[in-house]
């Protein structure tokens, strides 16, 4: 009896034409991720199997699954050969912790092998009562576990219970690139999460104010892109220094526009650096009206300086929502330790709330735009995780 792995996707079947691509993208990401395991990897009829492990992997690889978008679910299967007594082997053995309800369903790719399905499924379900009477019972219609049989076309049949739903999604590469903007709030890196989730390969740009904000808050950042890199197949992170801007923005604009013309620096130098490295669209984690950056207004006003899509997919989260994806994706615990961020430096006392973009522009018109924006440049750190 072997072990092996049975990984389905789902949006993909929608694909038509394309689904060629898609496939072969999941399954370069997929073997990318389990780099460095020792496994077989087939590709089945809108299936990928992954076989031959060490059982020692087994928790490794299918923790890897579960951060792999594209991957409807998995389920963990005993091979055995296409005879019944084999096949009741298998299902004896995966029924040993059961108790509750249960059905068998047996599907038959290949034709010829004796008896039909629905005997098959009657033959074992009454099999594994005679063993298990005491625990188990039979229910067709909403069963507590299925045992399916699945009885493939070379001789081989998967014996399964359990079906581990996983990210689902595009694979990632799948829907282009693009740059997140990602500080140490909660945030930022949910909104990488769900849009390398939707396929887009994510490199991200962070504004760091030393000495303002200290090596804790950058760490703090460099551990929150590691987390969304997770699931983005590796990453890069580009540590863009900020403090210039912020001190001739302190020094020469109203101090009601400090985060309205912070926030346009931001989005002109990350469409410069998203150029530079083929990404097509902006991210950020902004929300509707959350915070006085995030009215209508504000987010007009940071657009504005740029033409590239900016995406914002938590636009109509709410912040609880918000709070749970980033649990679910561990990075809460780590967006909550209370370091500095640069836009907590020089925060006035009563920002903008609903800014005028002529009196933003006139305000900005004092600062010698471009070349701020150069100077960010010449100190840009890369991380590549
Ligand atoms: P977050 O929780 O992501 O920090 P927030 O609710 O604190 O968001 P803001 O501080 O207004 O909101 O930031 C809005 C968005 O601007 C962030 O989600 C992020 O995409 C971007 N951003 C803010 N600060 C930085 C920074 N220091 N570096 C890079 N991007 C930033
Ligand atoms: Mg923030």
């Amino acid at each position: 009896m072997e072990n092996a792995i049975i990984i389905r996707y789902c949006e993909i079947h929608l694909k038509g034409k394309n689904r060629g691509y898609f496939e072969k993208m999941l399954k370069e990401n997929i073997k990318r991720s389990l780099k460095g395991i020792n496994f077989t990897f087939t590709t089945m009829h809108s299936r990928y199997l992954i076989e031959n492990f060490d059982e020692n992997d087994y928790d490794l690889i299918t923790n890897k699954l579960q951060k792999i978008a594209g991957i409807h679910t998995y389920s963990r299967a005993l091979v055995v050969d296409s005879n019944l007594d084999d096949i009741f082997e298998a299902a004896k053995l995966l029924c040993e912790d059961k108790e509750g309800t249960f059905k068998v369903a047996t599907n038959r790719a290949d034709k010829t092998f004796t008896p039909s399905s629905m005997e098959t499924s009657m033959i074992l379900g009454g099999k594994l009562l005679d063993v298990y009477g005491g625990k188990i019972k039979v229910q067709v219609k909403n069963p507590d576990f299925t045992v399916n049989v699945d009885i493939r076309e070379d001789g081989k049949t998967f014996v399964y219970t359990d079906v581990v739903h996983c990210l689902s999604g595009m694979p990632v590469g799948s829907a282009g690139k693009g740059l997140l903007l990602i500080s140490g709030g909660i945030d930022s890196p949910v909104a990488g999460y769900m849009t390398c989730k939707r396929g887009m390969k994510l490199d991200c740009i962070h504004f760091h104010s030393f000495p303002y904000t200290g090596e804790a808050a950058k760490e703090k950042v460099i551990e929150l892109t590691k987390k969304v890199g997770e699931y983005n197949g590796g990453i890069n992170l580009f540590v863009v220094s900020f403090t210039h801007i912020q001190e001739a923005i302190h020094k020469h604009c109203p101090e009601e526009f400090m985060i309205t013309i912070m926030r346009r620096f931001m989005m002109r130098i990350a469409e410069r650096l998203a150029k530079q490295q083929g990404d097509q669209a902006i991210i950020t984690g902004e929300s509707l009206g959350q915070v006085a950056s995030q009215t209508i207004e504000s987010i007009t006003s940071s657009n504005s300086v740029v033409t590239m899509p900016v995406l914002r997919p938590l636009i109509a989260f709410d912040k609880l929502d918000i709070i749970e994806i980033s649990r679910k994706i561990d990075t809460y615990e780590t967006s909550i330790l209370p370091y500095e961020d640069c836009c907590t430096v020089f925060l006035p006392k009563f920002p903008a709330i609903k800014p005028n973009l002529e009196r933003v522009i006139r305000a900005e018109s004092k600062l010698d735009i471009e070349g701020l924006i150069d100077e960010a440049f010449k100190k840009v750190e890369k991380y590549v995780f």
